[in-house]
């Protein structure tokens, strides 16, 4: 007999430090302005910044500013809380930030989306509401 689905709820407190990369990027965040880092080998631009590239370790350049807008790659919507999850392509970027997509229903792969901020942005992720699709 095959398991197809366990349901469970995690609740956990936890620290983390955010290094120098998340720190630069929250700081931008607060600013309303979304950066990542490039890698001084191979110019893979993450965002996140990383400290070190992740496809080749080499060392990268922080911050690098990226657009506010870019395309939903894949998105999950969580029907009992309305939520949707989203992975954005940043125009600019060579990988994905994970974040909300606002809008009412879920979006399809290919959407365009610009950045929705919070009204007093703050040291967060959550200075950044989210993504919205494009007018
Ligand atoms: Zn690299």
């Amino acid at each position: 007999m095959a398991i197809d689905l366990i349901r469970g709820k995690l609740t956990m407190e936890f620290a983390w430090n955010a290094g120098r990369a998340g720190t630069v990027f929250l700081e931008h965040l607060s600013r309303r302005q979304i950066v990542g880092s490039r890698c001084g080998r191979c110019r893979r631009v993450s965002v996140p910044p990383k400290s070190f590239c992740p496809e080749c370790l080499g060392r990268t350049e922080i911050p690098v500013p990226l657009s506010p807008t870019g395309v939903i790659e894949t998105a999950t919507h969580h029907t009992s809380t309305a939520t949707t999850f989203a992975l954005i392509r940043l125009d600019g970027a060579d990988t994905s930030l994970l974040h909300y997509y606002l809008g009412d229903t879920p979006p399809t792969p290919g959407t365009r989306v610009r950045a929705v901020w919070a009204e007093t942005p703050d040291l967060s992720i959550h200075a950044l509401r989210g993504f919205e699709a494009e007018a």
